[in-house]
């Protein structure tokens, strides 16, 4: 059924057992080395199955410091290392070879190189046009890093031509305004991509060791399209410079859709991918969202590209492959684009390393992966209270490691607040997870309770030598606006205030003027926000924070959610607090003070920081059984804390 992704191919001279590519994504989990935890991090997908990766940035200069460094002195040693390690599996392995341009900071503390003085997005910076001197010191280090990684074993390197890098600043007319041979024509323009490959080539030249370039398509006006990719494909075959492109989506003026989040279609970078991929004669990766062997083998069949690259799916499963050849593509662990942990953490300054939330071993494969979990040496009766997917995982761990679990829920189905995520726009893959736990929990065979709910009378009855409270949080409709605790909201008993929870879970919304009022910074106003538009209401979202959904924004699901958004009855107010609200209007008011104003709400959903259930903790204390409380129970966060809990708890009873 698989014979065409799982067919081997080969890429200058190297052959690659299977055509699923795991491409480069930064991890943060080396701080900079090729850590042990980096090395076992790749392991394990590549005892997975997986038939290609390409590891993470390699950086070619000082001027562009990244995780991995060519001028780090240990790096070699980090690789040889690596290869020992990933060699066994068959899995090939290619590094990617980087330089920022005005995407970096220079570790001197310089302004960035870059071909022209403008700076980027992300880094907001001005960086120094370089020099012709310096542009032959950076091709020359692009040439050093290959002959690098050649010598340390690895199977090949890809030059990272695309995401708004400085290859890609170079080709764009937005980033490149020199005068000089390297600006202006196309040709131009192109001429240091071309001196890099071609200084590369005269470096390793040997068959046996693959080098290719990533493109993509960079969504600015005046950027890098479609037909500015093809041309540098017509270059790059009639020179014979590359073994394989590559082709990606997005930059840092359209960084969401470099990693696309499960609003986005499967396969949603085809569109501008395969029509550079067309005028390749070498092979071709595609990336995008794919999740199962499946979908990878179609885009394989329908020629779309050579190799499909399935990244966040390997994440999520390092097993995917071996899984799916064996039948069981049922138990593979789907990866549900919400992006918390992938990128989310790795975005966010205070965590700034790779997680998963749906693996909590991502990353930590050294100390939590299942193929770590120590079976038990004095079975318990576990009792597992609650069914959202911080109870499932605990549930999941537990029986795995030989423990007797009973699992209660009230609900008629397992999934807990997932139940709800799902009924927002765009949010369907969130359910894909409860199921997946589902499925796994009845497997290892945990005692499922459906529509049990337990009181404190029943606890004795479960006789259980240690309880897991997963009970989730209930939300509090008390009006309170943490920029004004002392002063609820006017009215909020009135009937027509609800919850985003009530709202999901109501049959019909009734109204024609909604206001939703967003005291957290997540996802559910906004969900709330695009599900009400989709009912039909006009839509008021009002926030006392000084963003929308700041504590989403790492996921890069902000500004997708925006754009959908933007073209309907939507209007939305920061900084802004409601200070009453009466059925037919909500008066609001800057948080800073100042003139209010009026806007029609004759239904208002109010979205606060929830509160713990924790009814039943006292009576299990007055019980005498030990207690571990989980998930949101314990506080409400994100997705992937609820699944580290459950995790960790199954794993240490
Ligand atoms: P988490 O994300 O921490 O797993 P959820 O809110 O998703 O939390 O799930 C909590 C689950 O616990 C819900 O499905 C809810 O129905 C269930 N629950 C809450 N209280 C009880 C109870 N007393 N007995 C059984 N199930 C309960």
């Amino acid at each position: 059924m698989y014979e065409r992704i799982l067919s081997p191919i080969e890429i200058g001279g190297v052959i690659v057992p299977n055509r699923t590519v795991r491409t480069a994504h930064a991890t943060g989990i080396g701080a900079g080395r090729l850590s042990d935890d980096l090395i076992a991090y790749h392991e394990a997908r590549a005892r997975g199955g997986f038939g290609l990766t390409v590891v993470e940035i390699l950086s070619v200069h000082p001027t562009s410091p990244a995780s991995l460094n060519a001028f780090d002195p240990t790096i070699a040693d980090g690789y040889k290392r690596m290869m020992d390690a990933i060699r066994p599996h068959g899995m090939k392995l290619f590094q990617q070879v980087w330089h920022a341009g005005h995407n970096g900071l220079p570790i001197d503390g310089s302004p960035p190189w870059a071909p022209s003085d403008i700076p980027s997005p992300m880094v907001g910076i001005v960086p120094r046009p370089m020099s012709k001197a310096q542009i032959d010191e950076i091709v020359g280090a692009y040439a050093a890093a290959a002959r690098l990684c050649r010598d340390c074993g690895l199977d090949g390197i890809e030059i990272h031509g695309a995401h708004g890098y400085l290859i890609q600043q170079f080709l764009s007319t937005n980033t490149n305004v020199r005068e000089d041979d390297y600006g202006g024509s196309p040709e131009n323009r192109m001429r240091f991509l071309l001196e890099v490959m071609r200084a590369v080539r005269g470096e390793v030249a040997e068959p046996g060791f693959a080098v290719g370039i990533r493109l993509a398509a960079d969504l600015t006006s005046g950027g890098i399209g479609i037909a500015e990719n093809r041309a540098v494909v017509e270059v790059l075959k009639a020179e014979g410079l590359a073994d394989f492109i590559n082709l990606s989506l997005g930059s840092y003026h359209s960084f969401p859709k470099m990693i696309g989040g499960m609003h986005e279609p499967v396969g949603y970078e085809l569109e501008t991918a395969t029509p550079v991929g067309e005028r390749s004669n070498v092979p071709v990766i595609v990336t995008g969202r794919f999740r199962t062997l499946e979908e990878a083998d179609q885009v394989v069949r329908l020629g779309q590209a050579d190799l499909v690259g399935m990244t966040r799916a390997s994440i999520a499963d390092p097993d995917l492959v071996v899984k799916t050849r064996n039948g069981q593509a049922d138990r593979v662990r789907p990866c549900i684009a919400c992006n918390q942990g992938c990128v989310g953490q790795l975005l966010d300054p205070t965590q700034r390393r790779i997680g998963c939330a749906v693996n909590a071993a991502a990353g930590f494969e050294t100390t939590l992966g299942d193929d770590k979990l120590i079976p038990t040496g004095q079975q318990k009766n576990v009792l597992v209270i609650g069914g959202g997917p911080a109870g499932l995982e605990a549930a999941r761990v537990a029986a795995k490691r030989g423990h007797q679990v009973t699992l209660a829920e009230a609900m008629p189905d397992l999934g807990g607040a997932l139940n709800l995520a799902d009924k927002a726009p765009r949010r369907q893959t969130m359910r894909d997870i409860a199921k997946w736990l589902e499925g796994e929990i009845y497997a290892e065979g945990v005692d499922v309770r459906l529509s049990t709910y337990v009181t404190d009378d029943d606890l004795a009855a479960f006789n259980a030598d240690h309880i897991i409270l997963a009970t989730g949080a209930e939300p509090r409709l008390d009006g309170v606006q943490l920029s004004h605790p002392g002063e609820p909201i006017e009215g909020i008993g009135l009937d027509h205030v609800m919850s985003s929870n009530n709202l999901l879970s109501i049959p019909a919304v009734k109204g024609t003027n909604a206001l939703v009022i967003d005291d957290v910074g997540h996802y559910e106003g906004l969900a709330s926000a695009e599900y009400l538009l989709q009912e039909g209401l006009n839509v008021t979202l009002v926030t006392r924070l000084p963003t929308l959904a700041p504590h989403m924004r790492t996921a890069l699901m902000v500004d997708p959610a925006l754009e959908r958004l933007g073209n309907r009855n939507f209007t939305y107010h920061v900084g802004t607090r409601v200070l009453s609200v009466n059925g037919q209007s909500a008066t609001l008011q800057p948080v800073t003070g100042g003139d209010a104003w009026q806007v029609n709400a004759d239904l208002v959903v109010f979205v606060s920081l929830n509160r713990p259930r924790l009814e039943l903790l006292d009576a299990i204390e007055r019980a005498g059984v030990p207690c571990t409380v989980i998930g949101d129970a314990n506080t409400p966060r994100f997705l992937v804390r609820a699944t580290a809990e459950g995790n960790a708890a199954g794993r240490t009873l």
